[in-house]
C-alpha cells in the first residue's frame, strides 16, 4: 500500500505487480519504469522486474486500514491481465467484498477479460470497475465494460491521443481526462478534451480533467495551476477554460 499523487484515489494497492504492453497508451507505462527503478534499489516485490507476478500476501492488506480508503487496484499491473488466474482475481474481489468501508478503484486495458469473468465476479458497491482508452482504435473497450455488472463504471481516457469522435456514454458514471507527461510526451488536443466534456455534460456524466500534461500541450501558458505551489496543480497545468474540473461519482 502507498499514498498516492495521483488526483483521483487516495492509497495504491498492487496485489499483482507487472504486465506487457497491450496498446499504444502503453507506449511510456509509468508502472514499467517504476518497476525498473524499484527492481535497481533491490525491493523485494520487484525483484522480477516488470514481469507479471502475484502477492497473495497482500491480500491481507486492506483489511489493516484503520480509515476508510479510496483505493486505486494495481498502479502497477493490470488485475485482467491474462496470465493473472480466475482464481486469483476471484480473491482479490473477495478481500473488496468483505471491505465495504473502502472504495476500489479497478482499472483495466483488458476490458474483453472483465466482461468474460463478469458471472463469476460478486459487483459489491464499492467496486468501482473502469478501462482506460487512449483513441478511437480501442473505443471498444467501454462496450465491454458496459456489459458487466458493475455498480460504477468509468472510463479513464489517458494518455488522450486521439479524439473520440464515436464516444457513447451510454451507462457510464465517470470520466477522467489526461494528457500524456514526460519525455517524448504525444500532445492532447483542446477540442477533444472540450468534446468529451460536451458529452459528459448531454449525459450528466462527472467529468475529471486531471492535467494537460506538459506546459506546452496547455492552450493557456498563463494557467496558474502549471506552477507547483499551486492547490490544484497537476503537471501542465489542468485548468480548461479557466476553471478546474474534478467531479466525482457519488459514493
Ligand atoms: S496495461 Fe497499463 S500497466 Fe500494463 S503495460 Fe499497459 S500501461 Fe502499463
Amino acid at each position: 500500500m502507498a499514498e498516492s499523487s495521483i488526483e483521483w484515489t487516495e492509497l495504491t494497492w498492487n496485489p499483482t505487480t507487472g504486465c506487457s504492453k497491450i496498446s499504444q497508451g502503453c507506449k511510456f507505462c509509468y508502472a514499467e519504469v517504476m518497476s525498473r527503478r524499484l527492481h535497481a534499489m533491490g525491493i523485494k516485490k520487484y525483484k522480477d522486474n516488470f514481469k507479471l507476478r502475484i502477492h497473495p500476501k497482500e491480500l491481507e492488506t486492506p483489511f489493516k486500514w484503520n480509515k476508510p480508503k479510496v483505493v486505486f487496484v494495481n498502479s502497477m499491473s493490470d488485475l485482467f491481465h491474462k496470465d493473472v488466474p480466475l482464481e486469483f482475481i476471484k480473491r482479490v474481489f473477495k478481500v473488496m467484498n468483505q471491505c465495504p468501508q473502502h472504495t476500489f478503484q479497478v482499472l483495466t486495458k483488458r476490458a474483453d477479460l472483465v466482461e468474460r469473468y463478469n458471472r463469476h465476479l460478486t459487483w459489491t458497491e464499492n467496486i468501482w470497475m473502469g478501462v482506460s482508452v487512449e483513441d478511437e482504435r480501442v473505443i471498444d473497450r467501454i462496450d465491454h465494460l458496459r456489459y458487466t455488472d458493475a455498480h460504477i463504471k468509468f472510463l479513464s481516457l489517458e494518455p488522450l491521443i486521439g479524439g473520440l469522435p464515436s464516444l457513447d456514454l451510454t451507462n457510464i458514471d465517470w470520466v477522467i481526462v489526461g494528457g500524456e507527461s514526460g519525455h517524448g510526451a504525444r500532445p492532447i488536443k483542446k477540442e477533444w478534451v472540450l468534446d468529451i466534456k460536451r458529452k459528459c455534460d448531454e449525459a450528466d456524466v462527472p467529468f475529471f480533467f486531471k492535467q494537460w500534461g506538459k506546459a506546452a500541450f496547455n492552450p493557456n501558458p498563463n494557467d496558474p495551476t502549471i506552477a507547483a505551489d499551486h492547490k490544484h496543480h497537476a503537471k501542465g497545468g489542468c485548468r480548461l477554460n479557466g476553471r478546474v474540473y474534478r467531479n466525482m461519482p457519488k459514493r
